[in-house]
Order: C-alpha cells, then sequence, then structure tokens
C-alpha cells in the first residue's frame, strides 16, 4: 500500500469551533493584529506551535495515573531515568521543567562573560540565557542554509570550517562548548546529518571543547538521517538516536517537542563535577533532583513518549505528513523554506509579498490574512520577532504532533492557496505599542 495513514485511531476528541468574518474581525482589532493575544478558544486550526500541544496517547495516560509523587526517590523519576539512560547513555540526567531551565543551568555553570557558544543555529531560549550570563551566542549555519529554496538534504549542519576558523582566532579556552541544535528549529527545522555531528564531534575533541545536542527534536533529526544518510537506511531509529547521543557529552532537552509531554525537559551530562555544581543549582530554583519541577506523573509521560516517537510508524507518518502541507502549497506557487522539515512548515513571506517591504511585516501580514480568512494560527518569524537581525521574513506553521487529521491539513492547503491568489491585495502593518524586548508577544499594530 502506497498511502500512509495516521498511525493511530482516536478515543477522545476536542470540539473545534467556527467563528463567522465578522468575529474574526472584531478580535483582530481587539488584539491589536497580534495573534498572541487571540484567545484560544477563537481559533479553528492552531499551528502557532508544536511545543506542549502534542495529544497524549493511551499509554501516556495510564502512565499519568502510575506517577508516584513522593518528594524524594520518586519511583517515576527511576522510570524516567532508565529510558533516558538506554536512550542517550549519557551518566547524569536532571529533569527540569522545560528545555529552557536547562539551559539556564547549564549555562550558569558552564559560560562566563566574554565567552563564546557557537552552534548551528541557536533556538532563541538558547540565545537569550547565553546572553543572560554575558557570553555570546554564535551561529554557524552551513552557508547554502541562506537560501531558502535550495533542496538539500541536511541544511541544518553546522559550518566545521566556520568552527575551525572561530576556535583559531579566539582560543579554545574562550568557548565552554559547542551547541548542535538537531533538528534546526530556527533554521527552518532543517536536520543534522550524522557526520556533520562526526566531524564536529573531532574538532571539538581536538580542542577539549565539550559538544552538547539540543536533542529537542532528536527522533525527528533520527528519520531525516535514515531516510537520507547513506548506510543508515536499515537502521532502527532508536539506534540512529543512541549514536547522535553517543558523539555528544551531554544534552539539552525539551520533553514538549518529541517526548509528547505537555510540560517537561531534562539536562544530561558525562561530567561527575558538573552533575552536582547542576544539581545543587536544580535544587535552589526548580526542585529536588528527583523530580525537577516537575510532578511525578509528567516524569511518566516523559518515558513513555520517549519510546513512542521512536516508532518507525510514527516517524514516517510525522515527516511524510508535514511534507504533505508543504509540497501541497509549494508546488501550487506558495514559496517555502526547503525541503519541508520535521515540525513546520515556514513560508517565505518576503518572497511571496514582496510589495511589502520589511517594516510593514510581510509575515505577520500574512499570519493576519490567514487568521481573518480561515481561523488559522500560525506565527511570523522575521522583522517582528527579531528587528533589523532577522534573516528572512518568513511564517510558521507548526503542526502539533498526533493532533490534526490529514482533511485539517487539506484545510490549510485550502486556505493557504486562497489567500495567495489574492496576495496583491494584502496591506503591510506598523507597530502601535511595543515593549522593549521579545516584542513579538505583546505587540500591538495596525493594517496600513
Ligand atoms: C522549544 C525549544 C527549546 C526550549 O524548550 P522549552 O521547553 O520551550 O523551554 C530549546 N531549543 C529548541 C530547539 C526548542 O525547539
Amino acid at each position: 500500500m502506497k498511502t500512509i495513514i495516521e498511525p493511530f485511531r482516536i478515543k477522545s476528541v476536542e470540539p473545534l469551533h467556527h467563528t463567522t468574518a465578522a468575529e474574526r474581525e472584531a478580535y483582530l482589532e481587539a488584539a491589536g493584529y497580534n495573534l498572541f493575544a487571540i484567545e484560544a478558544a477563537h481559533i479553528l486550526i492552531d499551528l502557532l506551535t508544536d511545543s506542549g500541544t502534542s495529544a497524549m496517547s493511551t499509554e501516556q495516560w495510564a502512565a499519568i495515573m502510575r506517577g508516584d509523587e513522593s518528594y524524594a526517590g520518586s519511583e517515576s523519576f527511576f522510570r524516567l531515568k532508565k529510558v533516558a539512560d538506554e536512550l542517550t547513555g549519557f551518566r547524569h540526567m536532571i529533569p527540569t521543567h522545560q528545555g529552557r531551565a536547562a539551559e539556564r543551568i547549564l549555562f550558569t555553570v558552564l559560560a562566563q562573560p566574554g565567552q563564546i557558544v557557537p552552534s548551528n543555529t541557536h533556538f532563541d531560549t538558547t540565545r537569550a540565557n547565553i546572553e543572560f550570563m554575558g557570553a555570546r551566542a554564535v551561529d554557524l549555519p552551513v552557508p547554502e542554509a541562506a537560501d531558502t529554496q535550495a533542496r538539500l538534504d541536511f541544511k541544518g549542519n553546522l559550518d566545521v570550517a566556520a568552527l575551525e576558523a572561530l576556535i583559531a582566532a579566539e582560543g579554545a579556552q574562550k568557548i565552554p562548548l559547542v551547541m548542535l541544535t538537531a533538528t534546526n528549529n530556527s533554521g527552518g527545522g532543517q536536520p543534522v546529518s550524522m557526520a556533520n555531528i562526526e566531524a564536529v564531534r573531532k574538532v571539538c575533541s581536538r580542542h577539549g571543547i565539550p559538544l552538547y545536542l539540543d536533542a529537542c527534536r532528536f527522533a525527528e533529526n533520527a528519520w531525516f538521517i535514515r531516510e537520507r544518510e547513506a548506510g543508515y537506511r536499515n537502521w532502527p531509529p532508536k539506534q540512529i538516536a543512541q549514536k547522535m547521543f553517543s558523539l555528544a557529552d551531554g544534552c539539552t532537552f525539551s520533553a514538549k517537542k518529541d517526548a509528547f509531554a505537555n510540560i517537561g525537559g531534562f539536562l544530561c551530562t558525562n561530567d561527575d563535577r558538573l552533575a552536582q555544581q547542576e544539581t545543587n543549582l536544580l535544587i535552589l530554583t526548580e526542585g529536588f533532583p528527583t523530580y525537577g519541577g516537575l510532578a511525578g506523573r509528567d516524569l511518566d509521560a516523559i518515558a513513555v513518549g520517549l519510546e513512542e516517537v521512536l516508532d518507525p510508524d510514527y516517524l514516517r507518518y510525522r515527516v511524510v505528513s508535514t511534507g504533505y502541507l508543504g509540497r501541497h502549497i509549494a508546488d501550487r506557487g506558495v514559496p517555502i523554506v526547503e525541503p519541508p522539515g520535521g515540525h513546520a512548515i515556514y513560508i517565505d513571506a518576503g518572497r511571496m509579498l514582496p510589495h511589502i517591504p520589511r517594516h510593514q511585516f510581510p509575515g505577520q501580514a500574512l499570519a493576519v490574512e490567514l487568521y481573518r480568512h480561515a481561523g488559522i494560527r500560525s506565527v511570523e518569524i522575521g522583522s517582528l520577532m527579531f528587528g533589523a537581525e532577522a534573516r528572512h521574513e518568513l511564517l510558521r506553521l507548526a503542526i502539533p504532533r498526533r493532533v490534526y487529521t490529514q482533511s485539517h491539513i487539506d484545510y490549510v492547503v485550502e486556505a493557504i492557496l486562497e489567500v495567495n491568489q489574492r496576495k496583491e491585495q494584502i496591506r503591510g502593518l506598523e507597530i502601535v505599542e511595543q515593549p522593549p524586548f521579545l516584542r513579538h508577544f505583546s505587540a500591538r499594530l495596525r493594517p496600513l
């Protein structure tokens, strides 16, 4: 059979509510044309993020009932530890309430003012936590990643020559660690090849610099390696993931992505002394080391999710269904970041709406139009989010895991194609009010 189906059936449903065009216009006006300010009840299809929005499985809900809420030595912790240890092979696994808490603890312990932390592309919370410590977060994506239209297999890779040059210029002692984000979320959800992880590992080893994975989407990355990189075709995704982790000295992880959990994360390391310092900080701000800011039941949900996500049927469906959305709009003339990534499709709004200049936020104008037309929520990743540092004007359509069916996606495709047909009529926006930082969350805008 050629048809790839959702590898699950639905036991519990959440109704969706339609709104009228007039209602949506009123909601937009009240929200200052910022989709973060619209109530979720007024959204029909919510593609704002794939983080914490997964549908949990029957096994995860069953595990939730087994959660052990003991303050110290919870059985839930040991169940998660067993799964995480087998998957990652790291000596220490420190649970945290989400990925950014793992980042904060890691960089508080490892990064000093004036130091530099290179990555293929830092996620925004990672960058913020590094800069909060007075260190510098440097992105070293491969040059091909700058061309949104290039259809290459591993556009998430780190530029190894640029890393060598940086180390030569600054000295290894100025670099406390190198990070690899897999898949590369801010770089279009593009995967990192095993060969690239190995090459970065070699450089790090030669200079005595630890290598960390930002492993939020480790399973999607493993699947892309299996599909696209020579030599992995017959490997189970779990074995590929194990090899990825084996090349690193530690990782940060948000369980809100590839563990299908609604909250949670962890920090791993092989370094005993570091783990001790990290655990001390954890107790100060997150919680006792066997729960780390989570309920016991959350730890159990993560333990089950980490195993479920490596099911080949799930990963095949995941990557094919995201690609389905991408191909159906791109092949009918909507420019996307090529090729489709694992967790989201990014429309190149700058290219789609060349009549709207950057300072009038083409990505946001498109996000507003898509909500106005069809009740779909997406998110701008461009000049509204990053100001003058934005490299592209993108609109991200993130796909929550196991949540929407193909007919939902067909509806999204139809809406985007209809908006594309009258794209010349879309007008830009201007900012009316904005906070001093992270303005995209709460800025108010108005149409021009
Ligand atoms: C979501 C995410 C994080 C941060 O995790 P939170 O759980 O949201 O704090 C870090 N890195 C990447 C690549 C992410 O996608």
